[in-house]
């Protein structure tokens, strides 16, 4: 943390190195948040020089030309095969993060039917009960299983009782504490069950998304599966130095709420106004890079450390345990220190490591020695307290 008098004393200069410092030293040992950091785009530095803004319609020809429109569009295209889309039917752009993805789908959700009625589960990310609010939809949450995956019971009780509404579905896919992944196919069959036509499901695939198209055997989550819209967080398994989204979703349905705007010659079909264009630079470059076959060898590396990091808490006595196909590895919460240390998120009673592209099997030593060595101080310890 920073001195105040300390940093009052510090030139400009010495202030950038600390915080330079700073910065390494926090991303070294980061084990707790989603997010890669093993990017280099060394050679996209000359386009910072230029003051791109991706404003309007990637699809659209716009007025404003300092623009990396056509990247973004083969980094949605990327996406959309991976979520198996109609190849004539889709539709997307790249937003500020997986919240304003979430935002999007549910906007056009709305827009659809207006009179409908929005369940997603108590694991659900924190920005959809947000957007929920902004856009106000009456709502319901659903019960999660002990494994953080909604409770199919519960979601076709809840909508038994409302069938007479058109119903919007906010499936997870990857939630935030224990990677669990709602099933969109089964959600599509529970509401053709109950004869529901009028309804949307939107995936948020913030994490796990990415990877969906490479876990085997596969889990429903895309456009074949039943899902309306799909979002993603950029910077999370791909990595970016700024946050970024993808939302990817029906042109058909894109359509309906898109206006025409004169001043910059586009269709206004975006949440932002000026859209952040060296994001979609970042994406497609990371993608073009890595290429589909280095992007499953991303996610199988992923999910071997993963394995080899349950496998060590295990042999500690720790009861770490995986959803399937999972990069992330839940247990019990850990002391203050380790939870500081590594920057663990820690929920009610659970933490978890998230084994990103980046994490390797050492830290993960590094990791469990710790905690061995504290479980050790606290055996020895006469007063039997931990
Ligand atoms: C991280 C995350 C989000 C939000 O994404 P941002 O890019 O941080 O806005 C949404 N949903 C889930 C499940 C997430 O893990």
């Amino acid at each position: 943390m920073f001195d105040m008098a300390e940093v009052a004393n510090l030139s400009n200069q010495q202030q950038l190195h600390r915080l330079l410092r700073q910065l390494k030293q926090s991303s070294d040992l980061f084990l707790g948040y989603p997010v890669a950091k093993d990017f280099d785009y060394s050679e996209l530095y000359a386009f910072l020089d230029y003051p791109i803004n991706n404003l309007g319609d990637p699809y659209e020809d716009s007025t404003y030309k300092v623009q990396t429109h056509d990247m973004e569009r083969e980094v949605i295209d990327t996406f959309a095969k991976l979520f198996r889309a109609n190849p004539k039917d889709y539709w997307g752009y790249i937003t500020n993060g997986g919240s304003e993805s979430n935002l999007y789908g549910l906007y056009i959700a709305r827009e659809l039917y207006p009179k409908a009625m929005v369940y997603s589960s108590e694991s659900t990310h924190y920005s959809v009960k947000k957007n929920i609010h902004l856009l106000n939809i009456p709502s319901i949450v659903i019960r999660s299983q002990e494994n953080g995956e909604i409770d199919y019971e519960d979601l076709e009780s809840m909508l038994r009782f409302n069938r007479h509404k058109p119903a919007i579905i906010l499936t997870t896919f990857g939630t935030t504490m224990k990677e669990a992944k709602d099933d969109v196919a089964r959600v599509k069959g529970i509401l053709k069950k109950l004869a529901i036509q009028d309804h949307y499901i939107h995936c948020d695939a913030a994490l796990s998304g990415s990877f969906g198209a490479f876990i085997e055997p596969h889990i429903p989550f895309d456009f074949q599966d039943g899902a309306d819209s799909i979002s993603i967080s950029g910077h999370k398994f791909i990595g970016s130095p700024i946050p970024s989204g993808v939302i990817v979703t029906k042109r058909s349905l894109r359509d309906r709420i898109a206006k025409g705007v004169s001043y910059i010659g586009t269709l206004d079909t975006t949440i932002s106004g000026s859209r952040n264009g060296h994001s979609a630079l970042f994406l497609w470059y990371a993608i073009k890079k890595m290429g589909l076959e280095g992007l499953k060898k991303r996610y199988l590396h992923s999910l071997e450390v993963a394995q080899y990091c349950k496998n060590e808490l295990l042999k500690l006595g720790i009861p770490a345990w995986t959803n399937e196909g999972a990069i992330t590895v839940v247990f019990p919460k850990v002391s203050e220190n380790i939870k500081e240390k590594w920057q663990l998120a820690t929920e009610e009673e659970v933490t978890h490591v998230i084994c990103m592209p980046n994490v390797t099997r050492k830290q993960i030593d590094e990791f469990v020695s710790d905690l061995a060595y504290e479980m050790e101080a606290a055996e020895n310890d006469p007063r039997g307290c931990k």
